[in-house]
């Protein structure tokens, strides 16, 4: 069997909360295959959307989940347990849960900022919806949480636009600046890399990413770091939660 790879909506539209779409093909774990989608799937630190389908009849398959297939284009939707299978060819109204993914993408957006104010290559970065991580590869004392907060919040209140570019794989290449991480790199070989711009003409930054982003810095509202834990010698996890920090 061919496997053609999703149309994936939110590439192009993190906003999109509901799209009709025809069932291409199951899985043998009951996976559902779509033509088009705007469930994320798993992926990058961000974890894949939750959600539903509404069938002709009005029924509903509650969605727990959405990960990637045999190829990185190919998402593949993840039944609750117990749910009715749709059948190939049926057509279905997507709706993702929205108040979670909004959440989502402000965590993630925040921490492209957190990465801009910790200048240091990263090593891990995980995104959930009260709590987030990034690791980076840096000495002792590099940055305290309270500054980082401080500038993190400078940049959410100066409410810089975050959109997408895409670059040729040449273009990437001749820019090896572009990647904060130190051991993942983006896929080439699909002839064009996805990034993540953030201020006018990227003056803020840009990086390659697949996840899913609020369009204003100032959408994150008050954000802080929780606690910067040591993990290794030169290894330290940063913690972003949502909310003022608390006054000491
Ligand atoms: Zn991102």
């Amino acid at each position: 069997m061919t496997v053609s790879p999703t149309a994936a909506l939110f590439r192009d539209d993190a906003y999109l909360t509901e799209t009709q779409a025809r069932v291409v093909g199951l899985t043998e774990a009951g996976g559902i295959e779509l033509d088009r989608t705007i469930f994320y799937a798993t992926s990058g630190g961000q974890p894949g959307d939750i959600g539903h389908m509404i069938r002709a009849d009005g029924s509903r398959i509650a969605i727990a989940g959405a990960v990637t297939g045999e190829t990185k284009e190919q998402i593949v939707h993840l039944p609750a347990e117990g749910e009715a299978t749709p059948e190939v060819g049926e057509t279905l109204t997507l709706s993702i849960d929205w108040e979670r993914r909004y959440r989502l993408m402000k965590m993630h957006a925040a921490c492209h900022l957190l990465s801009v104010v910790c200048p240091f290559p990263i090593t891990g970065a995980s995104v959930s919806e009260d709590d987030s991580r990034v690791d980076f590869d840096m000495p002792e004392g590099g940055l305290s949480k309270e500054e980082a907060t401080r500038r993190v919040m400078e940049l959410v209140r100066a409410n810089h636009p975050i959109f997408t570019r895409w670059i040729s794989d040449e273009e990437f290449a001749a820019n090896p600046g572009l990647v904060k991480s130190k051991n993942v790199r983006p896929p080439v070989g699909t002839g064009r890399i996805r990034l993540v711009c953030i201020g006018e003409g990227a003056s803020v930054d840009s990086q390659p990413c697949g996840g899913t982003h609020v369009a204003w810095t100032g959408e994150i509202g008050d954000i802080h770091i929780g606690k910067i834990e040591k993990k290794g010698r030169e290894n330290r996890r940063f913690r972003l939660r949502f909310g003022a920090a608390p006054s000491a």
